[in-house]
């Protein structure tokens, strides 16, 4: 069987973070609905997921910040998540990046879109302690590191550009059972 089989049309699923889709998972209950990606998920098969909640957080939850590093610091041991009441929520945010990634692989998806500037989802979030400012989320670290190409997005970007489409393209293509 392919990675790609259980997808509508045989293409492979785009993770994406649940709050981007309207879903109110985040911190404070609310969501981030970007309308672009929400149309582009009428369009395309699209796995929406909240590593946070994933990990066993609540929502509503107290928001976090990444102390002695950034997501990759993580991972590696380094760096820890604290929240606002100064509470050690490292083990949660681990475990939802794993769940998140396991999400990724039973249904065979190889690309995200993750939502901006959060301590989990983003690239270049600023709750973190780089000397750069900005670092990487757990969970996009985690799915960086182990293969899955990963996109950020806020509300208001438009979605799909060409990089994005691209990528896709060539996943899909890869992905495509050979016809002869
Ligand atoms: S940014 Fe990620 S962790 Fe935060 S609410 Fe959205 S999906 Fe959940």
């Amino acid at each position: 069987m392919s990675r790609n089989s259980g997808s509508p049309g045989n293409r492979p699923p785009v993770m994406v973070s649940a709050c981007l889709l309207g879903v109110h998972c985040r911190y404070d209950g609310l969501h981030a609905l970007c309308p672009d990606l929400r149309d582009f998920a009428g369009r395309h098969p699209c796995i929406p997921f909240c590593p946070e909640q994933l990990g066993g957080l609540p929502t509503p939850r107290s928001p976090c910040r990444i102390v002695g590093g950034d997501g990759r610091d993580v991972l590696t041991g380094k760096a820890r998540l604290i929240n606002a009441e100064g509470e050690n929520r490292t083990e949660e945010f681990r475990r939802g990046a794993e769940e998140a990634y396991r999400l990724s692989r039973l249904t065979g998806s190889g690309i995200a879109v993750m939502k901006s500037g959060s301590p989990s989802c983003g690239i270049h979030t600023v709750y973190c302690e780089k000397p750069e400012g900005r670092g990487t989320g757990v969970t996009a670290a985690l799915f960086q590191k182990r293969g899955i190409i990963v996109f950020e997005l806020d509300s208001n970007d438009s979605f799909p550009d060409q990089k994005f489409l691209d990528a896709l393209k060539q996943l899909n293509d890869k992905e495509r059972p050979c016809s002869v």
